[in-house]
């Protein structure tokens, strides 16, 4: 039997409506009691005075980039970033190379997890073979090999009775349908916002109408088919509010994630033609970024992510028009919604919690994000109020592309548990 005794911390666990003081003892992986003053010995005991023990977090976007891109991240790098930014659950995006379009690469990334023990890997599988938006893939094999979730992220699944069908299909093996909304013919092959920044840089824009359509499309779809549907990364005012007016209609089959530089930051990062603020949606403007904030306090939006997107240096020290997209975010999102969400007044640290724990492990249907009795022991233990610069140097993750760099941030995971064992402390993996 080996025990764990994590003493005298806050504990935020929103699936059971926990904010107190307490303790948290482990038992064989397994959250075996919470509450003030327990008594028990364990073979080890962690101090958290001053500290929050939350459950660990689950990102359900990111991506690995292995099999095929190893140069930029490895499931294994990948899930020491997350490690240390307190991630215990990641769900994988497909469009590695091959692309997770069938079972082989899926049952590849669920083996490669197993032997690497770190994290709770779960993949998404790809929507349409290769990702090219005609033939759907075969789900129900890769649902039956793990994946818990089909999306052909990077791009739209553009023709809107390709959707329907694969939302159908969904439906009858019940697979949960994510997607990258962004219609191509409206981005006008734009590289940042369109608005007045992208004006003033000279840089072609992409019109917000590009979004707003592709999620406007989805919900349709939705309820049409009744599929489980969820919108990734939603950046604009107009999705907000399409998805506030499918909740108030009762579409209980729609969800949708905000990525944390959404709400975060604007397009007056892409100033100086900083590519590291290059990524598809892109940063917004000020009026969108507001109106993405409130939706996240009035409970419209059902969970945080990263969009983590490594990326190698060569691929973003380019002209901004030619480098790549994304950002990296596994070892900063904690301290990033803790920043701009919790610090600057918006919501408690409970709903920012309750965003990167049992929401989005509920839209997956996995049973984390939670402190549970009997639920799997997968813990973080963060400094909410530990200030410090992000220095890309200092990163886990092989992908140095952070739109972060720089920035001064507050909070910060100090160990992270999986599974009851101690997988990564002070920032070092255990
Ligand atoms: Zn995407
Ligand atoms: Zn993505």
């Amino acid at each position: 039997m080996s025990t764990l005794l994590i003493t005298n911390g806050r504990v935020i666990d929103p699936s059971s409506k926990r904010d107190e003081v307490a303790d948290v003892f482990i038992v064989d992986g397994k959250i075996q009691e919470v509450g003030k003053h327990i008594s028990a010995i364990a073979e080890k005991t962690i101090d958290a005075t001053g500290l929050v023990v939350a459950p660990g977090l689950v990102d359900i976007h990111v991506h690995f980039r292995e099999p095929g891109r190893e140069d930029m991240e490895t499931l294994e790098t990948g899930s020491r970033a997350a490690l240390a930014g307190g991630i215990t659950t990641v769900v994988t995006m497909p469009n590695t190379a091959p692309i997770a379009d069938n079972q082989t690469v899926i049952e590849f990334i669920v083996k490669r997890a197993r032997e690497l023990d770190l994290i709770t890997i779960y993949p998404a599988g790809a929507i349409t073979k290769n990702e090219a938006g005609s033939m759907l893939a075969e789900m129900r094999e890769m649902k039956n090999s793990g994946a818990v979730a089909v999306s052909d992220d990077g791009v739209d699944v553009d023709n809107p009775g390709v959707l329907l069908s694969a939302m159908e299909y969904a439906k009858t093996h019940d697979m949960l349908l994510m997607n990258h909304c962004e219609t191509p013919e409206l981005d006008e092959s734009g590289v940042m916002h369109e608005g007045w920044v992208s004006t003033e840089l000279g840089l072609p824009g992409i019109p917000e109408v590009a979004e707003d359509h592709g999620v406007a499309k989805g919900i349709m779809l939705a309820q049409r088919s009744g599929a489980r549907f969820h919108i990734s990364h939603m950046s604009t005012k107009a999705a907000a509010a399409a998805l506030r007016e499918a909740k108030r209609a009762g579409l209980a089959n729609v969800t949708g994630e905000v990525s944390v530089q959404h709400f975060a930051l604007t397009d007056e990062e892409c100033r100086g033609y900083n590519t590291h603020a290059k990524m598809y949606p892109p940063l917004r403007s000020r009026d969108h970024v507001d109106a993405i904030v409130e939706a996240i306090k009035d409970g419209i939006i059902d969970a945080l992510t990263t969009d983590h997107a490594p990326h190698i240096e060569p691929d973003k020290i380019k002209p901004f028009a030619d480098a790549a997209r994304g950002t990296v975010g596994l070892e900063t999102s904690f301290a990033v919604m803790n920043t701009y969400l919790v610090k600057a007044g918006h919501i408690p640290l409970s709903q920012g919690i309750a965003l990167m724990t049992h929401k989005p492990a509920e839209i997956i249907r996995q049973k984390k994000g939670t402190l549970a009795v009997g639920a799997d022991a997968d813990i973080a233990i963060f400094d909410p109020d530990k200030e410090w610069i992000v220095d890309e140097k200092e990163f886990l993750s092989k992908g140095r592309n952070s739109v972060f760099i720089g920035k001064k941030l507050v909070g910060k995971a100090v160990h992270t548990i999986v599974g009851g064992k101690v997988k990564m402390s002070g920032g070092k993996i255990v």
